[in-house]
């Protein structure tokens, strides 16, 4: 069996820089921590920072002290005003990526502009970027919902970090039919791109791809999406224990990729597993034919077994 691991499995920057923050306050701070939302789309994680003592708020106006941890997804103009104003002291982790959207759709907001979203209405960070323009913008996420959309003076289109550029692409372009001046700013982060871009290699050469992540992580679903385009057997699995040991036996080559809110020790594990499932299959193979089988060192983002 022959494993090949994207070399840019697991977390992106933004999500990076939210969790060392948010683990340095840990430490450090001797005040109430909270997080506003799960600070990532990862139920391991999640749980780990839990144990740690990070507690996770829905409203900021339940608790009256200590921190707040603005998860890199970020949030609405209204609720940021509430939290600067209030006694807590608010820690933001919002993504720099995200932060720059917060400003286009604000600016063009006042220059006269209709935003329009395109992405998942009920994702953290789109409702975020539509309360920087007065919760006016329109949102759309399908074909279906372009259509819909009424004819109009100017827009100034954006995007969800995590979405594919072919859906980004498609979408923007009926949009660009319905104003008379149209703005388009590509805004999925470059995170997202290399992570797509690796993942479309990948599932393109082999027999079956293991997608590591949250089944409610946005950008961990788009690369289940991408990868069913380009390799029959795709498994979405969020820990080791998902992993579907027997049925993987059955190919030659598999591909493995993370979303950008998987932790390294996740990923760790499933490669574990899969280079057990690889040394008990050699050894069948070694007892079984006296086949001659030599095996390659782990190198990220190279093939990593080879059996002759
Ligand atoms: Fe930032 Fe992109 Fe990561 Fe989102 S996916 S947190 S925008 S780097």
């Amino acid at each position: 069996m022959n494993i090949i691991i994207a070399d840019n499995a697991g977390f992106c920057f933004g999500v990076k820089r939210a969790i060392d923050i948010s683990l340095q306050e840990l430490e450090t701070s001797n005040n109430n921590i909270y997080s506003l939302g799960p600070l990532i789309h990862n139920a391991q994680a999640v749980e780990l920072l839990k144990m740690k003592g990070l507690d996770i708020i829905e409203n900021p106006e339940k608790v009256n002290k200590g921190k707040i941890i603005i998860r890199s997804h970020g949030i609405p103009m209204d609720i940021d005003n509430k939290i600067k104003k209030s006694n807590l002291e608010m820690i933001d982790c919002t993504c720099p990526y995200v932060k720059s959207i917060h400003k286009k759709v604000g600016d063009y907001y006042k220059q006269g502009y209709h935003i329009v979203i395109i992405g998942d209405p009920n994702h953290p960070e789109i409702i975020g970027i539509n309360g920087w323009c007065n919760n006016t913008a329109y949102i759309i996420n399908s074909e279906e919902d372009a259509i819909r959309l009424a004819d109009m003076d100017k827009i100034c289109i954006v995007s969800q970090t995590t979405n594919t550029q072919e859906k980004f692409n498609s979408l923007s372009k009926m949009v660009q039919n319905k104003g008379k001046e149209v703005i388009i700013f590509n805004t999925i982060c470059n995170a997202t791109n290399l992570r797509q871009e690796t993942c479309k290699e990948i599932s393109k050469k082999v027999n079956a791809m293991i997608v590591i992540g949250g089944y409610h992580s946005s950008n961990t679903n788009k690369l289940v999406e991408i990868s069913k385009k380009y390799c029959k057997n795709v498994f979405h699995v969020e820990t080791y224990k998902d992993l579907p040991l027997q049925e993987l036996l059955k190919f030659n080559t598999i591909g493995i990729t993370a979303g950008a809110s998987t932790p390294d020790w996740i990923i760790k594990e499933v490669v574990e597993t899969m280079d057990n499932l690889n040394n008990n299959e050699m050894m069948e193979a070694i007892e079984n034919s006296f086949t001659r089988i030599h095996r390659g060192d782990i190198i990220k983002g190279k093939v990593i077994f080879v059996t002759n």
